[in-house]
């Protein structure tokens, strides 16, 4: 073990890995990180991080660290090229299948992992500079679905809540979220509420933090829309509504109430397979309590029907009048670092800053204040990331660049896209691993500098704008995903039009110009200084925004984003899931996180010894002991799961945190996504995670 330097200075950062946005002290020595520790002083985290926060300079070090361009010659090997080669290369090839194919035939996939400024940096280069017509987040993976549902139901994609309110509820309902490993940090802002409140957690799965509830309603999966149109339907019988806030701000609550009264207690019980009396329970808490918060993260989001149950959750809070106050609200959570950077900025189905593509009063203001002609901005938002692996499959789109992430390993359907990669003609991937599962396809690999090793901001779950720094140097030939950005202008001959944007702190100062008047309006952050002094800030905060510290709850005034400042109850039919257990595949798989030591692909995280002893090596799957039982199938031992699109094997951990007739799998394995069947939200397009039908075997003794 190496001896820890010293450090002769500190600064403050904030982590790269969750949408927590916790910051961290990095201790520097000569400029250099040599440890870290969470930062006492930061409104978010309090002084604790989680295990990967604490081993965010670890895996750094990695010795599978991309440090120089590779470049595939026509013997299909891969050989280190210089940036000048790389990036000619780069441009001559997509120029050449644009020149061919057109426009639209080439397409970027990104991330919500890099800074802000990168984002815009990226979306503007690519849409107004290159002409790429089409490019998406892997957001769309995570999020797509409470952005929809906030934009139809408030006006503007606007997560209400401080994690303030974490401490504030009496009552903390928690729809398919597992805070308690997926976002740690938060669960502990929910452990230091002294109001004793009531925690009900929504989940087929009995999790971490199912165990720790005062109430788990382990209902079956993919019933919560029925679940909440049934509480809806119960409340409004009962006269639980908050009439005075629901005529003053919201519109389309008479509709709702007609819309709900099919969902009758005994039907939504036999449905959902929980009791009626607990139902009743759940709606009498919801009606006592005073402050009553609602979240959900991915067992919402990542359904087939996320959009419509996020705004069945948005409803409840609507009708009871929770929002806009302490403790209250109806609060999505976001999962990877940046996400909220993404959903405002990454220019793929938002003009940058929230704007519409579809709208000329927008374009004319993103032109006027880029100085970039309008002609340039598409007036469409271009396809999402199923459409363009369609496109791909269609030989629509014949180049990809895919940034800082791995599709290959989470992509829903993995071997349909592994084998969809095979067919492009061109594959730009930019990372700083040269090892993931995508960027080991690479025709041509561009290294990147990570957290740590670049400066920008990122924004939290509840709208917090933080800075991350640069606390060492990134290895080898590595640039910073702006200075790859910068590149691609200079070398596709659009390097004129991004002249002002020549740093991301100058990126940073257009962003805010572009927010001005939005309801994301950042204008009154001066500047990186000031946002580093202040520990971070909300939005909105306008131009002579009065108070720093003051707690940013949306909606105080009952005002929300539509003209006419309603918020609007939206609803619509329950429909079935794209695959659903039968005679030849009885089981449902549910996939999702499986340890607070681990993040999504594992390409960070499996490079920390720490963080590897923390989480099994093997592939488990959860079963039933009654399943188990029935296949002959005892703990430990080895089994295979299978679906129509693949098998995986398992070592079996037997437990009543499924359901019979449910097996779970950790979304972090390689193998898990070639189980899972490629249905998606129809208003999102996010993918469906959350269940497809599978069979399982032992395959002999552990
Ligand atoms: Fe980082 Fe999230 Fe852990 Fe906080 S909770 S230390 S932001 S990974």
């Amino acid at each position: 073990v190496p001896a820890l330097k010293a450090p002769d200075a500190t600064t403050g950062v904030v982590c790269g890995y969750c949408s927590t946005g916790c910051g961290l002290t990095v201790h520097l020595r000569e400029g250099e990180a040599v440890n870290l520790s969470p930062s006492a002083d930061y409104p978010v985290n309090l002084g604790m991080a989680c295990p990967k926060g604490w081993e965010a300079l670890t895996v750094l070090e990695a010795d599978d660290r991309a440090t120089t361009p590779l470049l595939r010659g026509d013997d299909g090997i891969r050989r280190p090229v210089d940036w000048h080669t790389a990036m000619e290369t780069f441009a001559a090839r997509f120029k050449s299948i644009q020149a061919e194919h057109g426009n639209e035939s080439v397409a970027y996939l990104s991330t919500g992992q890099i800074a802000t400024e990168e984002m815009a940096l990226l979306g503007a280069v690519a849409k107004f500079g290159m002409g790429i017509k089409h490019g998406d987040g892997n957001t769309r993976q995570c999020m797509a679905t409470a952005v929809v549902a906030y934009k139809q139901a408030f006006g503007f994609d606007a997560p209400p809540y401080t994690y303030q309110d974490f401490e504030e509820s009496d009552c903390i309902v928690l729809v398919g979220s597992n805070l308690c490993i997926a976002h740690p940090i938060m669960w502990e802002r929910v452990m230091k509420n002294r109001n004793a409140p009531e925690i009900v957690v929504v989940d087929p799965r009995r999790t971490e933090t199912a165990v720790s509830a005062t109430l788990h309603l382990q209902a079956r999966p993919k019933t919560d829309l029925v679940l909440f149109y049934g509480l809806a339907n119960l409340m409004i019988e009962r006269g639980w509504v908050d009439r005075s806030f629901v005529e003053a701000h919201t519109s389309g609550f008479d509709d709702y109430a007609r819309f709900v009264r099919r969902f009758g207690l005994l039907s939504v019980a036999y449905e959902t397979g929980l009791e009626a009396q607990q139902i009743e329970h759940l709606a009498e808490l919801i009606h006592r309590k005073k402050r009553v918060s609602f979240w959900w993260t991915m067992g919402v989001n990542q359904s087939h029907e996320g959009v419509r149950t996020a705004q069945a959750i948005i409803n409840l809070a609507l009708l009871t009048g929770n929002i806009g106050r302490p403790g209250t609200g109806a609060n999505s959570i976001t999962g990877q670092c940046n996400a909220m950077g993404s959903r405002l900025f990454s220019n793929t189905t938002n003009l940058l800053g929230g704007h519409d593509f579809a709208d000329p009063l927008h374009r004319s203001k993103v032109a006027g204040v880029l100085e970039i002609p309008e002609d340039r901005i598409p007036t469409q938002a271009g396809w999402t990331y199923d459409r363009i692996v369609d496109g791909i499959r269609e030989g629509k789109i014949r180049g990809l660049w895919v940034i800082a992430t791995n599709p290959a390993h989470s992509w829903i359907h993995q071997q349909d896209f592994r084998q969809l990669l095979g067919t492009l003609d061109f594959l730009v991937v930019q990372d700083m691993y040269s090892s993931t599962e995508t960027a080991l396809a690479a025709d041509l690999l561009l290294p990147a500098a990570g957290w740590g090793e670049k400066e920008g901001t990122f924004i939290n779950s509840e709208r917090r704008v933080g800075l991350i720094k640069k606390v060492r140097r990134a290895p080898g030939q590595a640039l910073s995903d702006f200075h790859i950005f910068k590149l691609a202008a200079h070398y596709y001959g659009c390097g004129e039009m991004f002249k002002r944007w020549e740093s991301p702190e100058s990126i940073f100062q257009i962003l805010k110009a572009l927010s001005a008047n939005q309801p994301c309006d950042f204008t009154g952050i001066r500047d990186y200084r000031s946002l580093d002094e202040a520990r971070g800030i909300q939005w909105p905060y306008p131009e002579g925004a009065a108070d720093l510290s003051s707690q940013r709850r949306l909606f105080a005034d009952g005002r929300f984003y539509h003209a006419d400042g309603r918020a609007r109850f939206v609803f619509e039919n329950p429909r079935p899931m794209g695959e659903s257990p039968d005679d030849e595949y009885p089981f449902l798989l549910l996939t999702g996180r499986g340890s607070a030591s681990q993040w999504h692909t594992q390409t960070r995280t499996a490079k920390s010894g720490v963080l590897r002893k923390l989480y099994p090596a093997e592939l488990h799957a959860e079963i039933h002991p009654a399943d188990a039982r029935w296949l002959g199938i005892g703990p430990g031992q080895a089994m295979i799961v299978e679906s129509r699109r693949g098998r995986v094997h398992a070592k079996a951990f037997v437990t009543p945190t499924v359901g019979q007739g449910q097996v779970f799998l950790p979304m972090h394995d390689p193998v898990t996504n070639t189980l899972t069947y490629p249905d998606f939200d129809p208003n999102s397009r996010q993918p469906a995670y959350k269940g497809c039908a599978v069979r399982i075997r032992s395959e002999g003794p552990g």
